[in-house]
């Protein structure tokens, strides 16, 4: 209690000596080392993560069939329901921009702003913590299904030196091997990758970067919402809701795979910070069919900024220290990357939001990693051993890439597989 009163009356004394009583400063940051994963789901609607979406004959979708994984996530750490986008437009660019730079980018305001635009204005999360942290090429990595994600994710010109592993749509930024690149499913979605082959390229490309930051989109929910209206336009057939519901429960699997894998990976077991997110939400209106779309909003009339549905977002986080609990505060997309920054222990100047205290207190309390002792709490299956793929023959296995020493190299792209026929 004697210790109490003292302690009381030091930070009384320290905050008054400063000036202001009302935040107590952030504890020191942790010295383990530990890791963030951001994973952002594109487009998640209000009324599936809460809880009541209906299928296309009407009939209630429950949370627990869409998102089996963040709900078991859900029992292990900060459950943020009150999480506002930061931009006007209610659309995806806008939204990632803030995102990774911890603050509104007045000049990014649709999907398409002007070409000298399209970049990062503003140092990215991932820019200061390759930086700060003095990592290598692969010590902080984008791997994303939409291809704009690579061109936002640093303020230009990216000098070799300061690249790191970015790998969105169909191409990467490694150097050019005599290996086509490996890809499952053609590009179904204008510019996107699937979902899929943004798990393998991660699957394939973690293990052997170990990024200390990495930041994963998953896009296949937000393309399907769209293709119902775009069927629905050129055919006047009813797609329907049964494809972006599909869609979603395939991205919160593989939510619960990254995490699998994260597990059974000594260097991120226990040490490692997942935070889920999406970048928006989509219209709630009572024409059934405005759940296709998002931004300006039709459903409710208002055309000078995004409605209600579009722009509240939910956002989880677990890791070493975090609490099981529901979230207290109300927070912005631009408070996600000043918190990353405060978890890896660097400092984001340029961000405007504020690093959210209930994740970030309590993680940077939280004891080093000790000896693990427990098996790895899978939450899907656990990781099969790798079986080298087979090698034709004359053609020679390409030598590994990417250690935190090599690839100083110019950003470049791979062959963009053409586009199926129609099916
Ligand atoms: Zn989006
Ligand atoms: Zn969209």
């Amino acid at each position: 209690m004697r210790i109490f009163v003292f302690v009381l009356a030091a930070w009384l004394g320290l905050s008054m000596a400063c000036g202001r009583a009302a935040e107590p400063p952030l504890p020191a940051p942790s010295p383990a080392g530990r890791n963030v994963v951001l994973i952002l789901i594109d487009g998640v609607r209000q009324q599936e993560w809460g809880g009541r979406a209906v299928d296309d004959a009407g009939r209630p979708v429950r949370g627990s069939e869409l998102f089996p994984v963040l709900q078991q996530l859900r029992k292990r750490g900060l459950w943020m329901p009150n999480v506002n986008i930061s931009n006007p437009a209610g659309v995806s660019l806008p939204a990632y921009a803030d995102i990774f730079a911890g603050r509104r980018q007045e000049k990014i305001l649709s999907n398409h702003p002007p070409v000298e635009d399209y970049r990062s204005h503003y140092p990215t999360l991932m820019q200061e913590a390759r930086r700060q942290l003095g990592l290598g090429f692969d010590g902080v990595s984008l791997i994303a299904s939409w291809g704009p994600l690579c061109t936002i994710a640093f303020v230009p010109p990216l000098l070799p030196e300061a690249d790191f592993f970015r790998s969105c749509s169909f191409k990467n930024n490694l150097p050019p091997s005599p290996e086509p690149p490996l890809f499952f499913k053609p590009e179904v979605y204008a510019n996107s990758r699937t979902d899929i082959d943004t798990f393998s390229e991660l699957l394939r490309e973690v293990p052997k970067r170990h990024p200390r930051l990495l930041v994963v989109h998953l896009g296949d929910a937000d393309e399907e919402a769209h293709l119902h209206a775009r069927v629905q336009r050129k055919t006047g057939q009813h797609y329907g809701i049964f494809h972006y519901h599909q869609a979603l429960r395939q991205d919160d699997y593989l939510v619960g795979r990254i995490w699998d894998a994260l597990q059974a990976d000594p260097f991120y077991r226990d040490n490692t910070y997942l935070i889920v997110t999406t970048d928006h939400g989509r219209d709630t209106a009572e024409d059934p069919a405005q759940w296709a779309s998002h931004g300006r909003c039709i459903a409710e009339r208002i055309r000078q900024k995004p409605c209600s549905g579009c722009s509240g977002v939910f956002a989880l986080a677990v890791g070493p220290g975090i609490p099981t609990r529901t979230a207290r505060g109300t927070y912005l997309h631009t408070d996600l990357a000043p918190t990353i920054a405060k978890l890896l222990g660097i400092e984001f100047p340029s961000a405007t939001g504020k690093p959210i205290r209930e994740i970030v207190e309590p993680a940077l309390r939280a004891p080093p990693r000790g000896p693990v002792t427990t098996p790895a709490p899978f939450l899907t299956l656990a990781p099969q051993p790798q079986v080298p793929p087979a090698t034709p023959p004359g053609v020679h296995p390409a030598p590994p890439v990417g250690s935190p020493a090599s690839p100083s190299v110019p950003a470049h792209s791979v062959a963009v597989p053409s586009a199926p026929p129609a099916r």
